[in-house]
């Protein structure tokens, strides 16, 4: 589907050095070996609420990721899915007494427009599963005729829910038997989450898995295909038979489809680290022969008032709201970005005041730097460039640039009382903030 428009990037002069990230799988800060060609892959929404300051702090992270790469001379291909039906937007639909797919469209636009004021380069490849589902339905015939999946019988549950016949999970143990790979590698659960098996089944349960799920070999066996529910939107997929797909094979896949090999870097918000990542490389490697991705990175966790944000709690902070109340999105994007992206923190109002005030720092330190020496901005050029190679750190870079922004202040006003000269240098750092950090100033 249609992405977004492409904000400018300005060129800077010189190269960034190579970005290294925190991988969760190696649990710590690795280097990426890739100097000619990078695939990011970042998990998109589902579109059923509007961007929260979650949603925001995510993309803008790996935003951060996308042109410290673009810098370092590294040609990017960057993949995002919307997961355009599933559970949770088909209740929110039926709740709200509206069409579903009108409901995945509206939020899908609210979502590029707010993508769009935070000027994060948008995906080459915005995918939609319901565009997906043709490709993807022979995908899951041929883990069933390897026998490396299965369907279960239907029944009807304690609440009296009625489950049809036809649903198709992931054996994982026939996944986890699969022979190492000719590079040796093979795949087992825990590789990117190092949970327990215990930690496991908790968390499966309260993200969205089904471990009671009558007929499963494996309580943690995720599920593929679902089998057409009265009243549920569904397709036609040869000898599946009329249903939809599981979230994890269609992010995976969608991944699959678009880039050749395994993903330099597999990112998302860090609750999605198990299971959504954890067995979804799993379903790459039953699929491919070859592991998902080189690196998982993952963002920390918004919360607002010393509680996680999130929908159920209707403690959601919305990008579009604060524009609809005026707020520059520039403002908004600072403030993400003065929290490292693996940290969890918390949205405050202070927080947006001190972005508002550092923005307005910004702009009048750019507009006196009109002086012959630029010396200075550009050592804050390499110190950014080198901050932000070391796992993002976008809070000490920024740090830098206001010092930069403070000297030059303080040098105009020397100049103004005829004490010096002003410094250079202002539509340098107008670049590095534009091209590195995604603000216009
Ligand atoms: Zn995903």
């Amino acid at each position: 589907m249609r992405a977004w428009e492409v904000p400018a990037v300005p060129t800077l002069p010189g190269k960034a050095p190579l970005p290294r990230i925190h991988d969760t799988a190696a649990g710590t800060i690795v280097p990426i070996e890739e100097s000619q060609a990078a695939s990011l892959y970042v998990c998109g929404i589902t579109p059923y609420d509007a961007t929260h300051m979650g949603h925001a702090s995510t993309y803008v992270a790996f935003d951060l990721l996308n042109r410290a790469w673009r810098d370092a001379g590294v040609t990017v291909t960057y993949v995002q899915n919307v997961t355009d039906v599933d559970d949770p937007l088909l209740e929110r639909a039926t709740a709200t007494n509206v069409d579903w797919q009108w409901l995945a469209e509206d939020q899908t636009e609210l979502f590029r427009t707010d993508m769009s004021a935070l000027q994060v380069l948008p995906p080459a490849h915005y995918v939609g599963v319901v565009e997906s589902i043709q490709w993807l339905f022979p995908i899951v015939e041929d883990l069933l005729a390897r026998g490396l999946a299965y369907r279960v019988h239907g029944y009807t549950d304690e609440q009296g829910v009625v489950h049809p016949d036809g649903d198709i999970y992931l054996d994982l143990a026939a996944v986890r038997a699969l022979p190492a790979n000719e590079a040796g590698y093979s795949w087992e659960p825990g590789q990117v989450s190092h949970m327990s098996r215990e930690e496991m089944l908790e968390i499966f349960a309260e993200r969205g898995g089904d471990p009671e799920r009558a007929g499963k070999r494996d309580a943690l066996d995720p599920l593929l295909w679902r089998a057409a529910r009265e009243g549920e939107p569904s397709w036609q997929a040869g000898s599946l038979g009329p249903g939809r797909p599981g979230w994890h094979i269609e992010c995976t896949m969608i991944a699959r489809h678009f880039v050749d090999g395994a993903l330099t870097v597999q990112a998302g918000g860090s609750d999605l680290t198990f299971p959504h990542h954890d067995l979804g490389s799993g379903h790459s490697w039953a699929v491919a022969n070859r592991p998902h991705a080189r690196h998982y990175a993952h963002t920390g966790m918004v919360g607002l008032d010393g509680h996680k944000m999130s929908k159920s709690r209707g403690n959601l902070v919305l990008v579009s709201k604060l524009r609809a109340a005026g707020v520059d999105p520039a403002a908004i994007r600072l403030a993400i970005m003065s929290q490292h992206y693996r940290s969890d923190w918390f949205w405050t109002d202070e927080l947006l005041e001190r972005a508002i005030e550092r923005l307005d720092v910004f702009r009048r330190a750019v507009a006196v730097a009109d002086g012959s020496d630029d010396s200075a901005a550009l050592q804050a050029l390499d110190r950014t460039r080198a901050l932000l190679a070391h796992d993002l750190d976008a809070p000490a870079a920024l740090d830098e640039l206001q010092l930069w922004a403070e000297d030059a202040l303080t040098a105009a006003e020397r100049a103004e009382a005829g004490e010096g000269e002003r410094i250079g240098g202002g539509a340098l750092i107008t670049d590095v903030l534009s091209a590195r950090f995604g603000i216009s100033l």
